[in-house]
């Protein structure tokens, strides 16, 4: 169980505190005519995503699933029950666009291999449910889970049985099984009499494509996720070179039927071809990104493409991908470095996003925020591209991404000031997902 782990008494105090404060959320609403029960946090500090400064001390008044009013702490005592933050910085709940809830890490390809031939999808359902509710515990009360490497369409049952509450998790989109051209994608190297599954569905031509898209979309893909470029190598110019899955034909016929039944496209796309093609097409967001040249730059600029780096997971897989054969991974840190620098600088959207499941299950994704700022942005950009900006890539800025009266209550809180150091919000301490609490994996304060 991934609940509390400390065992002192101030955090068993928390963890009931939350057990029953999570029962009491979890009751029928009043009865008709009745007036509606509200539950206040009082935050210590309040960052709330809306452009301004960092507030003081102050009440945030909930009822049922939604936010329904900001107060300074010094007004008069609430009625109704009062969480006590007062000790902690109140953030909208985090965002996380980039995320695998059915892998569980695959520095090398005998990882990967081992998962799809070696373990069952239900086993590996069984694993997910876990992963979703430990990236709640983080404080991620959203997530894009960007394919489920070759567990078909079990990430719709994952979202299902959390929107039904039958397990706790993050608030899910997810895109299914992704695409590939026939050959591009593991398992590969196996002898051509055996048969072996893949990671993706295979996917041909542009008939092929948008045949793909009906199906997945079917199925319950609220993405479609295509990867549109392999076998990465370093230019004398210090560009990544890349070899295109997909032709321009392709992509777009994706992205038309995909858009066509009001649905997105994320693409994965490391590398100068692969991430041209698929702003050309127009999708929605450029997942990983290391190289990424000027004009495609400014294309995205101009299209309102988001831009999703993953920078932490390149971190982590580089030095073992580098030993088993892909010496690229060496320079792949400083050439992404490189592009974030100047996509920023070029105003491209960014969206929070790690690719956790690409590496470890313990270890928490929130280490992304201390990369981004690292390759130069500030903490607040940072957390903005974790809430505001995660929403708007998500489509939910009516209801996620920021504190404040309408949205859901979707609230997470950190010891001290994450403004002034990121890394604070790998602590996080407090877990508010629409009105419910739920267990935080920090120890208590
Ligand atoms: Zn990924």
């Amino acid at each position: 169980m991934y609940i509390c782990q400390s065992k002192s008494g101030a955090a068993l105090s928390i963890a009931l505190l939350v057990l029953s404060v999570t029962a009491r959320a979890a009751t029928p609403a009043a009865a008709p005519g009745e007036p509606a029960v509200s539950t206040w946090l009082r935050c210590g500090a309040l960052w709330d995503g809306r452009g301004g400064k960092m507030l003081g001390p102050t009440l945030v008044e909930i009822r049922a699933e939604r936010i329904v009013a900001l107060r300074p702490a010094s007004a008069a005592t609430p009625d109704g029950k009062v969480i006590d933050l007062s000790a902690l910085t109140c953030v909208p709940g985090l965002i996380d666009s980039h995320t695998h809830v059915l892998l569980q890490g695959d520095i090398t390809s005998a990882d990967y291999d081992e998962q799809l031939l070696k373990q069952s999808p239900e086993y590996r359902t069984i694993l997910a449910t876990m992963n979703a509710r430990r990236m709640l515990s983080w404080g991620f009360t959203t997530i894009r889970d960007v394919e489920t490497e070759g567990a078909g369409y079990a990430d719709v049952d994952v979202k299902n049985a959390i929107e039904r509450g039958i397990i706790p998790g993050p608030r899910m989109q997810v895109a299914t099984r992704a695409m590939d051209v026939t050959g591009a994608y593991p398992l590969i190297g196996y002898a051509p009499g055996i048969n072996v599954p893949k990671g993706v569905q295979e996917v041909d031509g542009a008939d092929g494509g948008r045949r793909a898209v009906r199906e997945q979309i079917y199925h319950g893909a609220d993405w479609i996720k295509v990867y549109s470029d392999r076998s990465y190598q370093v230019q004398p110019d210090g560009t990544l070179d890349d070899i295109p899955t997909f032709t321009l034909e392709e992509l777009k016929a994706i992205v038309d039927e995909t858009h066509r039944q009001r649905h997105k496209v994320a693409s994965h796309a490391m590398a100068r071809q692969g991430v041209h093609n698929s702003v050309e097409a127009g999708v929605d967001s450029i997942e990983h990104g290391n190289y990424i040249a000027d004009d495609d730059l400014r294309m995205m600029v101009q299209k309102g493409i988001f831009y999703v780096p993953t920078i932490f997971v390149g971190e982590y897989v580089a030095e073992g991908r580098a030993k088993a054969g892909a010496p690229v991974w060496k320079q792949m840190g400083e050439i992404h470095e490189k592009t974030f620098r100047r996509a920023l600088k070029a105003g491209v959207k960014i969206a929070f996003g790690t690719d956790i499941g690409g590496f470890d299950w313990h270890i928490n994704p929130a280490r992304e925020f201390g990369w981004m700022v690292k390759y130069g942005m500030t903490p607040e950009q940072a957390l903005r591209a974790a809430t505001v900006g995660g929403a708007e890539l998500l489509g939910w800025t009516d209801k996620l991404g920021t504190i404040e009266a309408g949205k859901l209550a979707d609230i997470v809180a950190v010891p001290g000031d994450p403004l002034a150091d990121v890394t604070r919000l790998e602590q996080v301490r407090f877990v508010m997902k629409a009105g419910v609490v739920y267990p935080s994996a920090a120890a208590a304060p």
